[in-house]
């Protein structure tokens, strides 16, 4: 794979392989990153303070979205926002951010009263993503998985883009 340039305001955080930890990344307890893993207080404050998923840092007036098809549908999403740059650099080292989301709902779908209602099952690769561009979101518990999520108010919406699944020749 081609070494994928790292922007400033990523140049404060771990690499593994090349590739940056997301922020949001479960650290294990001999200092190893569990990639895919959601740390569930970083999870939470990302929320709440309004701190980007991948750089840990704040966000100002824009905040971008990744999201599938289904949660476009409904502008809800349980992974935080993103600065556009961290965005991104995301997409482009792709692997590790659709992995983490990926990973991430298997998780989330593991819990109690699921059910898939739109029978999008997790894990599947070659999903396509959607980045959204938006002024701003609500915090909400989603009605239903009973985790924290964002919600986007359509006013706040101003922009969106269609991100290629990654091929498969990795
Ligand atoms: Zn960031």
């Amino acid at each position: 794979m081609p070494e994928i340039s790292i922007p400033t305001s990523l140049r404060h955080r771990p690499t593994v392989g090349g590739l940056v930890v997301p922020w949001i990344t479960v650290q294990m307890p001999d200092g190893r990153y569990r990639f895919g893993a959601i740390d569930a207080e970083r999870l939470q404050s990302a929320f709440i303070n309004r701190l980007c998923q991948i750089c840990g840092e704040r966000m100002h007036r824009l905040f971008v979205f990744a999201m599938r098809d289904v949660d476009f549908e409904r502008l809800i999403t349980h992974e935080p926002a993103m600065h556009a740059e961290c965005a991104r650099y995301s997409t482009t080292a792709c692997p590790m951010l659709a992995g983490s989301m990926t990973h991430y709902r298997a998780q989330a779908t593991d819990t109690p009263s699921t059910g898939d209602p739109h029978g999008a099952r997790p894990g599947h690769t070659a999903q396509s993503w959607l980045l959204l561009w938006t002024t701003g979101y609500r915090r909400i518990l989603d009605p239903r998985t009973r985790t924290p999520a964002a919600e986007i108010p359509i006013e706040l919406l101003r922009r969106v883009q269609r991100v290629n699944p990654p091929t498969s020749d990795q």
